[in-house]
């Protein structure tokens, strides 16, 4: 039986947001989005896109749209930053891969992702889309969810609010009150450039398309091409020396030069091409267990902000909506269908969350340890998925859209 359709409230018009809102309208509710910026949008970035993310696009219905632009690599490879030296690859095309995945590993821009979830908001009918709308807070009583805005003092009523605000969450700030995200201490240059500003900087295996991972000691620098080869993401990480929690003047393109300085020549090559208009601080938190608030659920890097080590973030956000639709199109009350989305997602977000940090710590080991790292690698098969097949497959019961 389908239920009811409620009327839902969408806080923030990111990747999250912008699926969830699709995944409860294509399960039968009516959906408000408000974003606080004047435009809804990406940075200009590239973001990976495992198998498990290209599974929920598919049940979100935006597959094939975000097929057009995205790029299929046939690889992951991991090198030395410092050496040059291969450490281990994953083949993206052999019949390992096709017979343990049912889905493509895309690398996309944002842009053309986000633009993709947009225009399939946009063309449903049950979904209304408000930009410029900040929430301040939410009220909510027996049978409602009442959001105020900074913008103006008109109210928004829904019978619940999924709340897909991101890392800095507001929602979650005043609902589960644990303080501000951790500052892991490193931070992120990253940007796309125009693909054929790199000609001659390439390494042979990042001019096949490849998805490049160079990992140093407490740094690393990741490389792929998106928009059908004709930009190329570069996203270099490093572990700052002058952290202060209250500044900005810590992780300056000055310690980039200095952290990057004694990596191999196709790093160096790289560098003077990663984008230095603006750093990113890389946050996360620790998992928690309540997601979910009577009418408010967190959504996304609201419930479950993570290092990006396993590129891993967006991809939680897409299973989250997914599920979230899932549980919207079997429960007529809405705090139910919530509670069964965080029951089936929780343990696996809290999971990755815990891993990418782990993986983090393997990826910028340094000395003796990364020479462990790099003979423990070495052994394995480019065919091997066993260590990331749990990553990479989302829980069955997520792909339950009824
Ligand atoms: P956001 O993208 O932060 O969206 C939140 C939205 O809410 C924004 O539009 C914001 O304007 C709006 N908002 C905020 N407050 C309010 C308010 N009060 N009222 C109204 N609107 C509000 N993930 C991957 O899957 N693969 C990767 O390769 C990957 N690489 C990454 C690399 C880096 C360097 C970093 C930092 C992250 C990476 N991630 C990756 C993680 C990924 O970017 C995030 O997990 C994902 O974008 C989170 O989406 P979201 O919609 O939950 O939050």
């Amino acid at each position: 039986m389908t239920p009811v359709p409620l009327r839902i409230a969408v806080v923030g018009g990111g990747i999250g947001g912008l699926a969830a809102a699709l995944s409860t309208a294509r399960a039968g509710h009516h959906v408000t989005l408000v974003e606080r910026a004047a435009q809804f949008g990406e940075i200009g970035a590239g973001l990976q896109l495992a198998p498990n993310a290209s599974q929920a696009l598919e049940e979100l219905g935006v597959l094939k749209a975000v097929r057009r632009t995205a790029v299929a690599p046939p690889r992951l490879v991991m090198m030395d930053a410092l050496s040059g030296d291969q450490v281990t690859s994953l083949d993206l095309r052999s019949p390992a891969y096709t017979e343990r995945f049912s889905h493509p590993y895309l690398v996309t821009h944002r842009t053309d992702l986000h633009a993709a979830l947009l225009t399939a908001c946009e063309e449903h009918p049950a979904i209304t889309l408000r930009t410029g709308h900040t929430v301040t807070h939410a009220e909510q009583d027996d049978s409602a969810v009442h959001l105020h805005f900074a913008e103006t003092t008109t109210e928004l009523r829904a019978d619940a609010v999924v709340a897909a605000d991101g890392l800095h969450s507001r929602l979650r700030q005043a609902l589960v009150g644990d303080g501000e995200p951790l500052c892991s201490r490193y931070v992120a240059f990253r940007g796309a450039l125009p693909a054929d500003r790199m000609s001659g900087r390439m390494s042979q295996h990042a001019a096949s398309d490849a998805v490049m991972v160079w990992a140093g000691p407490r740094m690393h620098l990741v490389q792929y091409p998106v928009r059908r080869g004709e930009l190329y993401n570069q996203v270099a990480v490093f572990e700052s020396d002058h952290y202060t929690p209250d500044s900005d003047a810590w992780g300056t393109e000055a310690e980039l030069e200095e952290r990057f300085g004694g990596t191999c020549q196709a790093v160096r090559d790289a560098l003077p091409l990663i984008a230095r208009d603006r750093r990113w601080p890389l946050f996360d938190r620790l998992p928690i267990d309540n997601w979910v608030h009577g009418r408010i659920a967190l959504l996304g890097d609201a419930a479950h902000p993570m290092l990006q080590y396993l590129a891993q973030g967006a991809c939680q956000a897409l299973e989250d909506a997914v599920a979230l639709g899932g549980a919207l199109g079997r429960f007529t009350d809405p705090a139910d269908a919530f509670a069964a989305y965080a029951d089936q997602r929780r343990g696996r977000a809290a999971r990755i969350q815990t891993n990418a940090r782990r993986f983090g710590e393997i990826c910028h080991l340094e000395g003796m340890g990364a020479t462990l790292r790099n003979q423990l690698f070495a052994s394995r098969e480019p065919e091997h998925f066993d260590d990331v097949s749990w990553v990479w497959t989302p829980s069955p019961a997520t792909l339950a859209i009824t």
